[in-house]
C-alpha cells in the first residue's frame, strides 16, 4: 500500500523524511523536472517548524544553515521615522532564525534516499486507485497526500474551497550583491528584516544568504484587477520601477532609492488565501497538508505549518502503519485545530497591515508595553 505524496515542497519532504526515519517508504511525485529546475528564492522565518525538524532528526543540521542575525528587525514609517530596531546578539537563541528556502529544501532532499522523488511528474487527477500525470503515465497508491501547494490539484478531491484574493497585491523586486553594488543601502537595510509600513502600502526588504536583498512592495485594500488597472508596465522593468516610485509619492527618498537600485526582477504577486478554519469530512485514501490545506496570508506561518503537518502525518502513519484511515483522521483532527489557530493569528496580523496607522499598530504588537 504505497504512500504517494504529490509535491516535493517543504511539507511533502518533511512527511517523507519522518516516514523514512520510522522505516516507512513513500514516493514523492514532483512536477519540476529536477531539484535545481527553479530558483527557490527568499528566506523563511522558521520558529514552530523547528519541532518538525527535530522529529525529522535534522535539527542540528538546520541550526548549521540557519542565520541567527536574520532575526534583526527595523520598523519605519514612510517619512523615515525609525520606530523599532532590534539587533540580535551573537549568543541569542535561534528562536526565529531565517533560512534560505533552497538550503532548507536541500537539507530535506539530501536526507532522503536518492530515488525518493520522481521528478517531472505533474499530477493531474486520481481515480480507481490510480494517479494520473500530465505525461500520460500512471501510478498506483494506497494513500494520496496532496502536498502540492497553493494551487493544489489534489484539493478538489476533498473540498470545493479555492484560494480567494485577500485585497493585497505585491510586487517582488531585488538588489543583487548589495554590499558591493550599494553599500549605503546595505547598511540601511541591515542584516535581517526592514519594514516600512504606510497607510495602504508597505515595503519589506530582507537580506538573503546570497547577498541579495529581496524587496516586496505591497498595495493593500486593492482589487484583484489592481495590476491591470495600475499601469505598471511589467514587460519593461525600468519603466515598471519608475511607475512604482511614482506610486510611493511622499515617501522618504531613501525608500525610493531602494526601488531605483533594483535589477530587472519585477514580478506581480496577487495574494490569495483559503478560508480560515477550512475543514473537510475525513475521506479514506486522501488527505492534504501545507498550503494545499490552509493557504494563509504571507505573515510567516505557512512554511512552519507545512513542516509541522508533514511531521504530524508522518508520526500518525508510523503509529498506525496498517490503518491509513485512522492515521489520517488523527492527523486531520490535530492539523485542523493547530492550523486554524495559526490562520486566525495570520488574519489578525494581516488586518493590522491593512489598517490605517499600520506602523504604530505593528509597533504595539511587537512592544505591547
Ligand atoms: C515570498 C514568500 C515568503 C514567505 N515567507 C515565509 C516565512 O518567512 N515563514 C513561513 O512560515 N512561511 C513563509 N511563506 C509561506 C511558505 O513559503 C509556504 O507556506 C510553504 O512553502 C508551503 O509549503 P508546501 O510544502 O505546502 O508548498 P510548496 O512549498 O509550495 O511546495 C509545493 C510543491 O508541489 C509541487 N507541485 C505543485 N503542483 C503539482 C502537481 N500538480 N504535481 C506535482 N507537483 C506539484 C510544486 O512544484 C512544489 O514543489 C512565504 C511565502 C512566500 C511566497
Amino acid at each position: 500500500m504505497t504512500i504517494a505524496i504529490v509535491g516535493a515542497g517543504l511539507g511533502g519532504l518533511a512527511l517523507a523524511r519522518v516516514l523514512h526515519v520510522n522505516g516507512i517508504d513513500a514516493v514523492l511525485y514532483e512536477r519540476e523536472p529536477s531539484r535545481d529546475a527553479r530558483g527557490q528564492g527568499g528566506m523563511l522565518d522558521i520558529h514552530s517548524g523547528q519541532r518538525a525538524l527535530r522529529e525529522a532528526g535534522l535539527i542540528d543540521q538546520f541550526h548549521a544553515i540557519a542565520r541567527g542575525e536574520g532575526q534583526d528587525m527595523r520598523l519605519l514609517e514612510p517619512d523615515g521615522t525609525l520606530l523599532l530596531q532590534e539587533d540580535t546578539p551573537d549568543d541569542a537563541p535561534l528562536e526565529r532564525p531565517e533560512v534560505d528556502r533552497a538550503d532548507l529544501r536541500g537539507l530535506l532532499l539530501d536526507s532522503l534516499p536518492e530515488d525518493a522523488v520522481r521528478w517531472g511528474h505533474a499530477f493531474t487527477s486520481a481515480g480507481d486507485g490510480l494517479l494520473h500525470f500530465a505525461d500520460g503515465s500512471t501510478a498506483t497508491y494506497g494513500l494520496l497526500v496532496g502536498a502540492d501547494g497553493a494551487q493544489s490539484r489534489v484539493r478538489a478531491l476533498l473540498t470545493d474551497a479555492r484560494p480567494a484574493h485577500i485585497g493585497q497585491n505585491a510586487v517582488e523586486l531585488g538588489i543583487p550583491d548589495i554590499d558591493r553594488t550599494h553599500p549605503d543601502l546595505a547598511a540601511m537595510v541591515g542584516r535581517g528584516n526592514y519594514w516600512v509600513l504606510g497607510d495602504g502600502m508597505s515595503l519589506a526588504a530582507q537580506r538573503n544568504g546570497d547577498g541579495r536583498v529581496r524587496i516586496g512592495l505591497s498595495f493593500y485594500n486593492t482589487a484583484e484587477d489592481f495590476f491591470s488597472a495600475s499601469g505598471i508596465p511589467f514587460g519593461d522593468p525600468a519603466a515598471a520601477r519608475a511607475r512604482l516610485i511614482d506610486l510611493l509619492s511622499g515617501w522618504d527618498a531613501r525608500f525610493t532609492a531602494l526601488i531605483a537600485a533594483c535589477d530587472d526582477t519585477v514580478v506581480p504577486r496577487p495574494i490569495t488565501a483559503l478560508p480560515v478554519g477550512l475543514t473537510w469530512p475525513s475521506t479514506p485514501g486522501v488527505t492534504l497538508l501545507g498550503d494545499a490545506a490552509h493557504l494563509m496570508p504571507p505573515v510567516g506561518e505557512g512554511a512552519n505549518m507545512a513542516l509541522l503537518d508533514g511531521a504530524a502525518l508522518g508520526l500518525a502513519l508510523a503509529a498506525h502503519p496498517d490503518d491509513f484511515p485512522t492515521a489520517v483522521a488523527a492527523y486531520e483532527r490535530e492539523m485542523f485545530e493547530r492550523t486554524s489557530a495559526a490562520a486566525r493569528m495570520s488574519a489578525r496580523i494581516q488586518d493590522m497591515l491593512m489598517s490605517p496607522d499600520a506602523a504604530r499598530k505593528m509597533l504595539a504588537f511587537f512592544r505591547p508595553d
